[in-house]
């Protein structure tokens, strides 16, 4: 058997399942999956924890030329829980049926995770080293803060885990675009606020309402303001190419048009629904009422209430500038609430033209001659944000056959019967053995 089926299925089998609470995941079984894998092959990794059962596994292979750049692979081995009554076949048993292979992690990330520690070794038995250091790294905890994984070691190894490239998930979908085939390429995310809004009233009987001061109006009020907002959106350079390669020039020029942005969006929305969610969601500041608590007992008029709002951020905004909109935004009841930020990581981007760019591009032709690489900035978060906050250059990556659409990931994304052909894993593993070679050679050419 194919040696990335059969570590993907062990990978599922092994069960990483994080719940967030520390005592899950248990990602040490999977490290030690890798490390046997690895040591078949002569080389010797590490194993680092914050908490032993949280572990997670490195594997840096020196380079010969001190000048060079480094490039890591970076994967998790964590996954979602799965509730295993809906889907059609059992999620930790890694069952291949038709040429698919099933389970939980099929596509977040355990397939990428299995295809880069093959593609690693690969690699390297075509030319025993490289001029900067290959770096192989495997974490725990992506699916909650990363504070066992990614946050853990980007403040406290860093020396072991720094970079200079970085490929991870998040990319390598198909898009049908108005302009031909295209892969997406994750090179940014959007910055998290996540804001919690606090009201006060004052608590009296509930049978005698009248003029008293109710929490829950207040918590309407902010509600009903957000639901009529509008920010207007901010046509940044990497927005600006994500419509002129995805789009009609007629409905491009739309797009990038602060009168017609909306109405051109609304079109987009009816032939691509989609699509239009991940242009909207890349040139707008965005808020997302998530969590509402206000009273616990009918006869009592509620004296507080919070509501705890999801805020993603552009490229060129911060936490000030967001709390700025924000408070525009919500001004008629300023008076009247609390805000707080009970979370904040800022918003990053990696360059558009660099040695991996073109690594990517050069490989991806290989397999795909016809395919564009469309640059996206994502909303959602992946471990690289760790690195690309410290200056490493960060894409989200992979090939996988066409069946991979976007919508189809974006489907099978922690939902039921996450699956992924094999012949996308090959894919995968493919890409993973030609980039180290094919990113040397364009670093060698653009010294
Ligand atoms: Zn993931």
């Amino acid at each position: 058997m194919r040696e990335d089926v059969s570590l993907l299925q062990e990978l599922i089998r092994n069960k990483c399942v994080n719940t967030g609470d520390v005592k899950s995941g248990n990602e040490i079984i999977s490290c030690h999956t890798l490390e046997r894998f690895f040591n078949t092959y002569g080389y010797e990794g590490e194993i680092l924890h914050k908490e032993e059962s949280r572990s997670n596994y490195l594997l840096r292979v020196p380079g010969y030329d001190k000048k060079a750049p480094s490039l890591m692979f970076q994967c998790h081995l964590d996954v979602v829980p799965a509730t295993e009554e809906d889907w059609d076949l059992p999620p930790f048993e890694g069952i291949i049926q038709d040429d698919v292979l099933w389970g939980r992690g099929a596509v977040d990330m355990l397939n990428i995770t299995a295809a880069m520690a093959v593609g690693f070794v690969k690699a390297l038995k075509q030319k025993t080293s490289f001029p900067g250091d290959l770096i192989f790294l495997a974490l725990a905890d992506e699916e909650a803060s990363g504070q066992y994984g990614a946050d853990f070691l980007t403040k406290h190894h860093w020396d072991k885990v720094q970079c200079d490239y970085q490929i991870s998930e998040l990319g390598g979908f198909h898009l049908a675009t108005d302009n031909g085939p295209a892969l997406t390429l994750a090179r940014g995310e959007k910055g998290v606020m996540w804001t919690r809004i606090s009201v006060k009233g004052t608590a009296s009987h509930g049978s005698m309402p009248y003029k008293s001061d109710n929490a829950a109006y207040k918590i309407a009020k902010v509600l009903q303001l957000l639901a009529d907002q509008n920010t207007a959106p901010k046509l940044h350079d990497l927005f600006k190419d994500m419509v002129a390669q995805s789009l009609t020039s007629s409905i491009a020029a739309r797009l990038l048009n602060f009168e017609d942005h909306d109405l051109g969006l609304d079109q987009v929305f009816e032939d691509n629904p989609g699509w239009a969610k991940f242009l909207h969601s890349a040139s707008h500041l965005s808020i997302s009422p998530g969590v509402i608590r206000i009273g616990d007992k009918v006869n009592i008029v509620p004296d507080r209430g919070v509501l705890d709002l999801d805020i993603r951020i552009l490229p060129g905004e911060n936490k000030d500038s967001a709390l700025a909109e924000l408070r525009r935004i919500l001004e008629p009841c300023l008076n009247d609430i609390d805000i707080e930020v009970f979370e904040y990581f800022p918003p990053n981007l990696s360059k558009k033209d660099t040695p991996l760019k073109k690594a990517i591009t050069q490989v991806t032709s290989g397999h795909f001659p016809k395919h564009q690489i469309l640059d996206m900035l994502i909303g959602g978060v992946t471990d690289g944000r760790y690195w690309r906050n410290k200056g490493t250059c960060v894409y989200g990556f992979s090939l996988f056959d066409e069946e991979l659409t976007l919508n189809a990931y974006s489907e099978r994304l922690h939902g039921k019967n996450e699956r992924i052909s094999l012949n996308s894993l090959k894919l995968s593993t493919d890409f993973f053995t030609e980039i180290p070679s094919s990113f040397y050679r364009e670093w060698e050419l653009s010294k």
